[in-house]
């Protein structure tokens, strides 16, 4: 270590006092060079390499990011600290100047003591990369992964083009990435983890802060029995972090290794996004509201939006915000299941919940009554995703749940939502005449809405002229006229059908038929030559159509006007990354209730879990469908007085398949595991 050596310290930004202050907070032991905004400034820095760069985000005849990138390429600046400094309407955050190879990005104004305690880290952090980065060479030779002339040549090319060597030892194609780690691991005697298969728990993840976790290229895996924190790494050598880890969340400190690959990939799924969380009013396009009443903490704010865009990019349908005895959980839902994302300590609760609230136009100071509110929020990706909120008072504070309503224009297909072979037939033949109705039903969750927008995809077409009713509307899709029911000011279902039958409509969608009054509109319009979609709350094909004789619709309108009915459930859909095959016995198959067994031995998969299915075996949902057409014999059966199950009876001897047996298929083709058939069927 050389103690006293002076280092040079580079400072370009326009604005004098910026300079005059670098210049009091580290004139005492650096040299500094100060330089205006000028177009020869990498020639400048290239001729007195500077072991520090401060370098404003705002140059006129430079832009900043052009000139990030060509620091990290020149090789005399490889070994050149580059701190971006940012004007307070950040030009440039943190993620964004990481990416271009800055070591921090500071926001102007800064304080001086902090900025001088940053460099100064970051320096020490790479005192100690080149130690680090000759123990790996060494280390690769003694474990036998490379020859010492192998290692040469890198190191030549190393000196000759920077990067990282192992970097260049895998670009060279001499070991893969996980061989390199697992020989690195092996001579520190450490463990590996494959971040492609292990997801972090989501108390670990919360320990620390997601800049830091970027910026140090380490993410917390789990805690372990003895309260350890296992660490995930790129570089296991870099004891200055794992000293700052250990202070950070007040544990000692497991480190393993992990992949550059891993680390990115891990950190896309669960850090991932710089979205922004927006007022409803700012989604109107006005200009946002000061909350002078409540300024909350930048820490809140990056917070929620951290959350809301990690939930986002897991493609949650919900989050539940709930403040519990001895901490704040957050849980949210993907593929209909729960799962918990983050912990946080309890005092950050009220933060977050007026964050919310206060996002949500919702009353911030009504705590005793459950409350609704709407907002919308943006991903890095720049997709717009509508938040439904709702706050329920409970014994340790109020909850709150969200709804996420992804606004993006892709609508799965029919095939994607696994409505196939002869049910998939009848259903085409059915929507390609143009009048009649057809109903979509299952219970709340079974994913008749995307059943029906995927269908409207398939039949929008210019010479049509769509409407729909919706409450709410989940999608919006171009060409079609939607309308949101708001039972508030008296809009219902029935009102806005009234009106719209009128506005010459070819397709009619209704959200959903709950009573009478909707249901004979319906049937009206469907008789009237117009093809009408709608969802109803029933368990199968036969119930539906009795469903609305329940409510008071006459047989013979109901076995008139609807053409169709699909009964519909979602199951998980089997992780493909991580399945596996399992052979289930006759005896297994029988008790579990799913009916004759179709073999003696049954070839079956079952869920595992991996790092792309955030540990859980499964990926994205799948339908199970039963289709039934309603043909002359099942209406003489409807309207000849007959039950249900009559109904069922004849179409069981038609064979279409019911819910049950298109499920049963489906876990024969591995595409769901038979407890989720169970789960949903039972
Ligand atoms: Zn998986």
């Amino acid at each position: 270590m050389v103690e006293n050596a002076r280092r040079r310290l580079a400072v370009s930004d326009e604005d004098a006092d910026t300079r005059a202050v670098v210049r009091a907070t580290f004139g005492d032991a650096y040299d500094i060079d100060e330089y205006g905004d000028e177009a020869s400034l990498l020639s400048k820095l290239k001729a007195r390499p500077p072991a520090v760069l401060l370098l404003d985000c705002q140059l006129h005849t430079l832009q900043t990011a052009q000139v990030l990138r060509q620091i990290t390429k020149t090789p005399e600046l490889s070994r050149t600290v580059t701190f971006v400094l940012a004007g307070p309407v950040g030009c440039f955050d943190f993620e964004e100047g990481h990416r271009l190879g800055a070591a921090d990005v500071v926001a102007k104004p800064f304080d001086p003591v902090d900025l001088r305690a940053r460099v100064e880290g970051a320096l020490g952090r790479q005192q100690t990369a080149p130690l680090g980065r000759q123990r790996i060479g060494t280390l690769l030779v003694r474990a036998g992964a490379i020859s010492q002339d192998e290692l040469d040549t890198c190191i030549a090319k190393q000196r000759e083009h920077g990067g990282r060597l192992g970097a260049i030892l895998v670009r060279e194609g001499l070991l893969t990435e996980m061989e390199l780690v697992r020989a690195l691991a092996g001579q520190m005697n450490i463990g590996v983890a494959d971040l492609h298969e292990e997801a972090p728990t989501a108390s670990a993840v919360g320990l620390l802060p997601r800049d830091f976790i970027m910026r140090q290229r380490v993410l917390p895996l789990r805690v372990d029995d003895e309260g350890r924190l296992v660490l995930a790494m790129t570089d296991p050598l870099d004891v200055v972090t794992i000293d700052e880890v250990s202070l950070r969340s007040g544990k000692r400190v497991v480190r393993v290794m992990c992949t550059e690959s891993g680390f990115d990939q891990a950190v896309t799924i669960y850090l991932s996004t710089r979205g922004k969380l927006k007022s409803a009013d700012e989604s109107e396009g006005a200009p946002p509201e000061a909350d002078d009443a409540l300024a909350l903490d930048e820490s809140v704010i990056a917070t929620v939006d951290a959350l809301i865009s990690d939930a986002a990019s897991m493609k949650a349908s919900d989050i539940h915000i709930e403040p519990c005895e001895d901490m704040l959980r957050v849980r949210c839902r993907i593929d209909g299941v729960l799962h918990e994302l983050r912990e946080y300590p309890l005092s950050l609760s009220p933060g977050v919940i007026s964050r919310l609230k206060i996002m949500g136009t919702m009353d911030i100071s009504e705590r005793r009554l459950p409350q609704d509110g709407r907002t919308s929020f943006e991903t890095s990706a720049g997709e717009r995703v509508d938040l439904r909120l709702v706050s329920i008072p409970s014994m340790f504070g109020e909850n709150i749940t969200i709804r996420l309503l992804e606004m993006s224009p892709v609508i799965p297909t029919l095939d994607d939502l696994g409505l196939i072979g002869p049910s998939r037939e009848r259903y085409e033949a059915a929507i390609r005449i143009p009048e009649g109705g057809v109903i979509i039903s299952g219970p709340t969750g079974s994913g008749k809405s995307t059943t029906l927008y995927a269908t409207l995809e398939l039949i929008n077409t210019p010479d049509r002229k769509v409407y729909t009713v919706e409450d709410p509307i989940e999608r919006k899709i171009p060409g079609l006229v939607q309308t949101e029911i708001k039972e508030a000011i008296g809009l219902t279902f029935a009102r806005a059908l009234r009106s719209l039958v009128r506005a010459d409509p070819d397709v009619i969608m209704v959200g959903e038929v709950r009573d009478l009054e909707t249901a004979k509109m319906a049937a009206d319009a469907a008789v009237t030559g117009h093809l009408v979609f709608t969802t109803v709350h029933a368990n199968d094909g036969a119930a539906t159509i009795y469903r609305l004789i329940e409510m008071g619709l006459p047989r013979y309108v109901a076995a008139a006007a609807f053409r169709c009915v699909v009964a519909q459930r979602l199951v998980r859909r089997l992780c493909t990354h991580c399945r596996r095959q399992e052979t289930l016995s006759a005896k297994k198959w029988e008790e579990l209730g799913l009916g004759a067994a179709p073999a003696d031995e049954i070839q079956i998969w079952a869920p595992v879990g991996c790092g792309r299915c955030f540990n859980s075996g499964y990926l994205g949902r799948v339908g199970l469908f039963e289709v039934l057409t309603v043909d002359d014999a099942l209406r003489d059966i409807i309207t000849g007085g007959g039950a249900a199950a009559d109904v069922r009876r004849a179409a069981a001897q038609a064979r279409v398949a019911s819910i049950r047996e298109d499920g049963i298929a489906k876990v024969l083709a591995g595409k769901t595991s038979y407890l989720e058939l169970v789960r949903v069927t039972a």
